[in-house]
């Protein structure tokens, strides 16, 4: 007889939390940099900014956390050590997006259409400014602990888990049988 590992398994995943974040979406990707010892900023910094701290808003509004507030190595607000810090810390993670963009004024109002110009950014971009929102906001520690990430981008309503207006709809999952 002949002992064979176990066929691996698809991990299975606790839904923690549906964020609705409303807002115009900004992708995070390029930066520019400003010259000598004047460091480097976002080319897009004045809509990503704001899209970031809305995402921070509704994930502590949804899910009560909070963000780190250093006080000599532990957090001001609950006392944890900044490396477990976070609702959902150190353990793993899956993240669904679902981008809403906003549908532009000439593309035809009864067809459904998919946001493919460059005014709806990269995926990839969209993803960033999502995942360093989500660590920023404390519901997590950091992203690195996000291991299964799902993401789309889609008009208003023209999809199951678009929202009505431009925003994004963020479900956070952590691995069944984890601790809260
Ligand atoms: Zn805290």
């Amino acid at each position: 007889m002949t002992l064979t590992a176990p066929e691996p398994a698809a991990p299975t995943w606790d839904h923690r939390a549906a964020i609705a974040v409303y807002g115009t979406p900004a992708g995070q990707g390029a930066i520019s940099f400003l010259g000598k010892g004047r460091g480097a900023r976002h080319t897009n910094d004045k809509t990503l900014k704001p899209w970031r701290q809305a995402i921070v808003l509704a994930t502590r509004d949804t899910t009560g956390c909070h963000g780190y507030t250093d006080f000599n190595g532990i957090c001001l607000t609950c006392r944890t050590p900044k490396p477990d810090h976070g609702l959902y810390a150190n353990i793993p993670t899956a993240v669904d997006i679902t981008i809403t963009v906003p549908k532009p004024k000439s593309a035809p109002k009864r067809r459904r259409t998919w946001p493919i110009t460059r005014a709806s950014s990269d995926i990839d971009h969209h993803a960033r400014a999502c995942l360093d929102a989500l660590s920023l906001s404390g519901v997590i520690r950091d992203d690195s602990q996000i291991t299964e990430l799902a993401i789309r981008k889609v008009y208003p309503g023209e999809h199951p888990e678009a929202l009505p207006t431009p925003g994004a709809l963020i479900r956070l999952y952590t691995l069944a049988g984890a601790p809260e």
